[in-house]
C-alpha cells in the first residue's frame, strides 16, 4: 500500500503539517496560557496591591474593626480587582485561614492552598499552579510584621479553558483544512514527480525487455529531466552495442554456419555450448542431438578427458585422427578462454581429412605399386645379367637370355613412359586440339591393328553406324587411347575370335564402342578397372606385356576431352568398352583452346615443346 512513491509523497505531506500543526498549537496554548497567569499575576500584583492600598489594608487591620474595614476597603476595591463571575477575592484570618469575607457571597469556606499558605506565613503567594482548578494570589497584611489577614484572589480557570479550547479548536479546523489541501497538493505534486518516473519505468522495463526504442529526451532541468536524459543516451548506447554485438554474433555464425570445418564447444562442466552444421554431419548428429565432451569423445581416444584440458595442459592443444562415420576426420582439442583469463571450456575442430587421407593413401599405393611394377624386370634383367656375365651359359641361351632381358626392358621403358603420359595428364598438359571427324581416327586404328588380329586369326572390322559431325580433338592421343582399347581387346580375346568397332551420333554424343567376344572381366573387377596398375589377372597381363595402366590413361585422355568412358563385360562372353564424347561441347573447348591458343604466351608452347623433347 505504501508502495508507491505517491502515496509516500502524500504521507510525507500530512506527516509534515500534523507536526508543524501540533508543534504550532502547542506553542499557541501553552503561551497563551502562560499570558493569562503572567497577565493575573501582573494586574493583582501591580494594579490591586499598590504602594498607596497596602498602607490602606494595613491600618486597617490594625483596627479593633479590622474585618469590617478590611471588607469595606475591598469591597471598595472590587471593581480594580475586577471581580466578576469568574474572579472573586476573599479575606482569610492568618492565623487560622478561617474565611472571614469573600466577594462571592456562597462561599463558605476556602480550601487552604499552597499560596494561601505562603500569604499565612508572610509572604506573597504568587505562584503559578498550573493544575490547579484556579489562578491565585495570596497577600498578607502585616500588623506589625506578623500576617493578621490574607487577601486571597482567585479567578477560576474556566475562561482560560474556554478560549483554549475555543483555540484548539481553531487550530483543528485549520489543521483539518490544511491536510485537505496537503493531499491534494501533495498528489498532484507527487504526480508531477511520479509521471516522468513512470515514463522511465516503463522504458526500462522495455529495455529490459529487449526492445531498445530511444525514445523522448526531457526539456526540464532538473534530476528527472536530467535522468531522463541520461537515459535517452543509455538507451542510444544500449541500442547500438547490442546491434555490434548482434551483428558481429551473426557474423560468427554465419562464418560458423558455412565453415566446412566442424566446430564444437564445451563448457567446463561439459555441457555442449555449441555445434556447427559441419561437426554435426562429420559427427553423425541429430539437429537437435546433444553431446557431454567425455562421454562422447573418452570412448573414441582414450587419452582425452575433460580434466586434462581444464587443468593438467590448459594451454595445450592436441591433435587426434581417425576414422569416424565413414569420414577421415582430424580433431583439434584445446581449451578456450574468457576475456578475464578464466579457462571457459574446451573447443573442438573437426577437419575433414577423408579426400587427402584418400589420396595420400592412393599416392603410398601408387608409388608402392610402380616400385613393384619395377623391381619384377629389373630383377630379372640383373639375374640374367649375372648368368650371362658368369659365362655359364651357351650361345642358344645366351640369346634366349638376351630375348628376355630385352623384352624386359622394353616393358619397362613401356611403363615408364606410361608413367610419363599420366603424370603430364595429371599436371593439365595442354591438348593439341584440331576440328576433325572421329571416324578417321577409327579408320586408321583399325587398318593399322588389322596385322596383330590376323597374328590371332581374329575379325577385326569397324562400322560407322551414322555420321558424326566434326569434333575437337587432339588426334595422337585418341588415337592412342582406340590403340590402347583395341589392342586390349585383341589382347584379351582368344584366337578366332572377334573384335568390332562401331561409331554412332546420338544426342548430340558421339559414341564409340569397341565390342570383343573375349573372356570378359568379372563383375567385381568391373568397378576398379580404370584405376591405376589394376589388373584382372596380374600374371597373364604381364605375360602379355601390360602395363596395368592403359585403361587408366584411357580414361584420363577422354575425361580431358569432356567426355566419358564406361566397360561392361560378361565373364567368357566379351567385354564392351564404350566412349562418349559430346560434340558441342568439344567445339566449345576447342573455340576456347583456339583463342587461348591466340592468345596463349610463348612460355607456354616452349613448355610444351620441352615436354614433347623429353
Ligand atoms: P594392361 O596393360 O594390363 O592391359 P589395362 O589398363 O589396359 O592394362 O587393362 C587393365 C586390365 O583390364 C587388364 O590387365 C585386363 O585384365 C583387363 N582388360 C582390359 N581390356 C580387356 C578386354 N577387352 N577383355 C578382357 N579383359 C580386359
Amino acid at each position: 500500500m505504501f508502495k508507491s512513491i505517491q502515496t509516500k509523497l502524500v504521507l510525507l505531506f500530512i506527516l509534515v503539517i500534523l507536526s508543524v500543526m501540533l508543534t504550532v498549537g502547542t506553542f499557541i496554548i501553552t503561551n497563551v496560557t502562560r499570558f493569562y497567569y503572567t497577565d493575573f499575576m501582573s494586574q493583582i500584583g501591580t494594579a490591586v496591591f499598590t504602594e498607596e492600598f497596602v498602607p490602606q489594608l494595613t491600618e486597617a487591620a490594625e483596627s479593633q474593626d479590622g474585618d469590617e474595614r478590611l471588607s469595606e476597603l475591598l469591597e471598595a476595591a472590587s471593581g480594580r480587582i475586577g471581580v466578576d463571575s469568574y474572579r472573586n477575592y476573599a479575606i482569610l484570618d492568618a492565623k487560622d485561614g478561617k474565611l472571614i469575607a469573600a466577594s462571592d457571597e456562597l462561599l463558605t469556606q476556602v480550601e487552604i492552598t499552597d499560596n494561601i499558605l505562603a500569604a499565612m506565613s508572610g509572604r506573597v503567594g504568587d505562584t503559578v499552579v498550573e493544575n490547579g482548578t484556579y489562578m491565585e494570589y495570596a497577600y498578607p497584611v502585616m500588623v506589625e510584621n506578623e500576617p493578621t489577614y490574607v487577601i486571597y484572589v482567585y479567578e477560576t480557570k474556566e475562561e482560560l479553558t474556554s478560549f483554549s479550547r475555543s483555540m484548539f479548536l481553531v487550530i483543528l479546523q485549520a489543521l483539518v483544512v490544511a491536510l485537505l489541501i496537503s493531499v491534494v497538493l501533495g498528489y498532484l505534486l507527487s504526480k508531477t514527480i511520479t509521471k516522468p518516473i513512470k515514463n522511465l519505468t516503463s522504458r526500462a522495463q522495455k529495455i529490459a525487455d529487449g526492445e531498445f526504442e530511444v525514445g523522448e529526451g526531457s526539456p526540464s532541468k532538473d534530476e528527472i529531466g536530467v535522468l531522463t536524459n541520461t537515459f535517452k543516451t543509455m538507451g542510444q548506447r544500449l541500442s547500438e552495442t547490442v546491434q555490434e554485438v548482434a551483428s558481429q554474433n551473426t557474423k560468427l555464425e554465419k562464418i560458423m554456419e558455412y565453415s566446412t570445418d566442424g566446430i564444437v564447444a564445451f563448457d567446463t562442466e561439459g555441457e555442449l555450448l555449441h555445434i556447427n552444421p559441419s561437426a554435426r554431419k562429420y559427427l553423425a548428429l541429430g539437429e537437435d542431438e546433444t553431446i557431454r565432451f567425455d562421454e562422447f569423445f573418452t570412448p573414441i581416444f582414450s587419452d582425452i578427458s575433460l580434466g586434462n584440458f581444464l587443468y593438467l595442459n590448459p594451454d595445450k592443444q592436441l591433435i587426434k585422427e581417425g576414422d569416424y562415420n565413414n569420414y577421415y576426420l582430424r580433431f583439434y582439442f584445446g581449451s578456450f578462454r574468457y576475456s578475464d583469463d578464466t579457462i571457459g571450456g574446451v573447443i573442438v575442430d573437426v577437419a575433414n581429412m577423408t579426400e587427402s587421407r584418400k589420396l595420400e593413401l592412393s599416392r603410398r599405393e601408387f608409388v608402392a605399386n610402380v616400385s613393384h611394377e619395377l623391381r619384377t624386370p629389373l630383377t630379372t634383367v640383373k639375374a640374367y645379367i649375372e648368368t650371362l656375365e658368369s659365362g655359364a651359359v651357351d650361345g642358344e641361351m645366351q640369346e634366349k637370355f638376351l630375348d628376355t632381358i630385352h623384352r624386359e626392358t622394353d616393358r619397362m621403358t613401356r611403363l615408364v613412359s606410361d608413367l610419363l603420359i599420366l603424370s603430364r595428364l595429371d599436371n593439365g598438359v595442354k591438348l593439341n586440339l584440331t576440328r576433325m571427324h572421329v571416324e578417321s581416327i577409327l579408320k586408321d586404328v583399325a587398318e593399322k591393328m588389322q596385322f596383330e588380329a590376323k597374328k590371332k586369326h581374329q575379325v577385326l572390322t569397324y562400322t560407322p553406324i551414322n555420321e558424326i559431325p566434326e569434333i575437337a580433338l587432339d588426334y595422337d592421343r585418341m588415337q592412342q587411347v582406340i590403340i590402347n582399347i583395341v589392342s586390349n581387346a585383341i589382347k584379351y580375346t582368344p584366337t578366332y575370335g572377334a573384335v568390332k568397332i562401331y561409331s554412332s551420333y546420338v544426342s548430340d554424343n558421339a559414341i564409340i564402342r569397341i565390342v570383343d567376344n573375349g573372356m570378359g572381366i568379372p563383375e567385381k573387377d568391373v568397378k576398379r578397372i580404370f584405376e591405376r596398375f589394376y589388373r584382372v589377372d596380374k600374371a597373364r597381363s604381364r605375360e602379355q606385356g601390360g602395363t596395368g595402366l592403359g585403361l587408366a590413361i584411357a580414361k584420363e585422355i577422354v575425361n580431358a576431352h569432356a567426355g566419358e568412358i564406361t566397360l561392361h563385360s560378361k565373364l567368357n562372353e566379351g567385354t564392351e568398352v564404350v566412349i562418349t564424347l559430346p560434340v558441342e561441347k568439344s567445339f566449345r573447348t576447342h573455340s576456347e583452346e583456339s583463342e587461348k591458343t591466340e592468345e596463349s604466351i610463348a612460355g607456354e608452347e616452349t613448355e610444351e615443346s620441352a615436354t614433347e623433347h623429353e
